[in-house]
């Protein structure tokens, strides 16, 4: 191990996608560094586009990075290749299966894969563990959207690497299922795998990471623990129903935004360091407004990006 107990260490790692025909080269990752400590469950975090991907489709070595330098478990992925691939799991993005064979199949073909003597696989157990072992036998294209993930997240984990890395596991895919994938990567977890994800949900990168880094168009805009993190979208916002034509509301300067949403509801965004809900909805009803209905929102990805890239700009 070179750097202290990092799990996975990125230096200076740059792609750019050679063009093709009339598309133009794309520079996907700009210059990006940063170490994901071990025995973390640590979000890559980022809108459609951002590079996510590409980062991960490198660490999996399924994509040629241009230059810098990537280390997992402490080996290089171009000077120690076998031990670093060895290393990591990947689950990817795009759920991929051959129909015919079974999840018990699926799982022993890819310890084949991996040199992993039959002696030691751990196809049964891996199935129970993502709690599939009653479809041991079953097509793997009758199974569901979710048993599908669950069977790819057992399937990267064939040769018990100590590092998991799950490429937007919960895109599209219902609040149950969700929850589901989150309790197995919190479980996995807590026996010890090192967890890597990414998502441009910021509720499931809040609910799930010790930390999280941020990546927007290849360069890397933040990475901190989750607490620091969410602290600096500091916006809330109140959704309120008034009992009459929100026309007539007029904007107080603790309003940062005030957005009609409809005929009698209106969306008031707040810095909660400086004010809270109750000043506002007081504020609204010191103009003679009823209350209907009122809901609180915090911030989303979308605020953390705007608050960061302020950020940045009033530091330039
Ligand atoms: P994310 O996973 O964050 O949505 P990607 O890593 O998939 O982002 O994509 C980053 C950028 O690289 C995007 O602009 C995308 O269009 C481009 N890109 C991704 N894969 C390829 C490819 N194989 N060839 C050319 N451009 C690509
Ligand atoms: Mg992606």
């Amino acid at each position: 191990m070179t750097e202290q107990a990092a799990a996975i260490s990125i230096r200076n790692l740059r792609k750019t996608y050679a063009g093709f025909r009339e598309s133009p080269a794309k520079l996907a990752l700009d210059g990006v560094s940063f170490d994901v400590p071990q025995g973390q469950i640590f979000g890559l975090l980022g809108p459609n586009g951002a590079g996510k991907s590409t980062l991960i489709n490198i660490l999996a070595g399924m994509v040629q990075k241009s230059s810098g330098t990537v280390e997992i478990w402490g080996h290089d992925i171009d000077r120690d290749h076998r031990n670093a691939k060895a290393s990591i799991g990947i689950v990817p993005q795009e759920i991929v299966f051959d129909p015919f064979f079974t999840p018990f199949e699926v799982l022993e073909l890819q310890g084949g894969l991996y040199g992993v003597p039959e002696a030691l696989r751990k196809s049964e157990e891996l199935l129970r563990a993502v709690h599939l072992d009653d479809k041991r036998n079953a097509y793997a294209r009758t199974l569901s959207g979710g048993m599908k993930r669950r069977l790819l997240i057992a399937k990267a984990m064939v040769h018990s690497p100590p590092v998991l890395v799950l490429d937007e596991p919960t895109a599209g895919v219902d609040v149950e299922l969700r929850r589901q994938l989150w309790e197995l990567v919190v479980e996995l977890n807590r026996e010890g795998v090192t967890v890597v994800l990414t998502t441009h949900y910021l509720e499931e990168a809040e609910e799930l990471c010790d930390r999280i880094a941020i990546i927007n168009h290849g360069q890397l805009i933040a990475n901190k623990p989750t607490r620091e993190l969410v602290e600096m979208a500091r916006e809330k916002i109140v959704v309120l129903t008034l009992d009459r034509d929100v026309a007539a509301l007029t904007v107080h300067p603790a309003f940062l935004k005030c957005e009609t949403t409809g005929e009698r509801t209106v969306e008031i965004t707040y810095d909660k360091d400086r004010t809270n809900a109750g000043e506002i909805l007081a504020l609204v009803q010191g103009q003679g407004f009823a209350i209907v209905d009122v809901t609180t929102r915090e911030a989303d990805l979308e605020d953390v990006f705007v608050t960061l890239t302020s950020v940045a700009k009033e530091a330039a």
